[in-house]
């Protein structure tokens, strides 16, 4: 399985959260985790409704995640698609 580390949006600001994206399998909401994004409090909700593409949203506590910075995610799914 493919693993690609990206980022998107503008924001240069180190990050606070960090969501987890699943989409279903087996009939599960949370089946596989395809993406991680990180991003700081402004853009949480950016993150979770825009970042992670309609995949179920799994917000992690707040955690040591300062070192990545808003926006930067990484990507379990094969890079087959020109959007990501
Ligand atoms: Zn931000």
């Amino acid at each position: 399985m493919a693993i690609t580390f990206g980022k998107t949006g503008v924001c240069t600001r180190p990050a606070e959260r960090a969501v987890e994206g699943y989409s279903p399998r087996d009939g599960l909401a949370h089946g596989e985790l395809d993406r991680v994004v990180y991003a700081c409090e402004e853009h949480r909700e950016e993150a979770r409704t825009v970042w992670l593409a309609g995949l179920t949203a799994h917000a992690l506590p707040r955690s040591a995640t300062t070192t990545r910075t808003c926006g930067s995610f990484t990507d379990f799914t094969a890079p087959d698609d020109p959007a990501a």
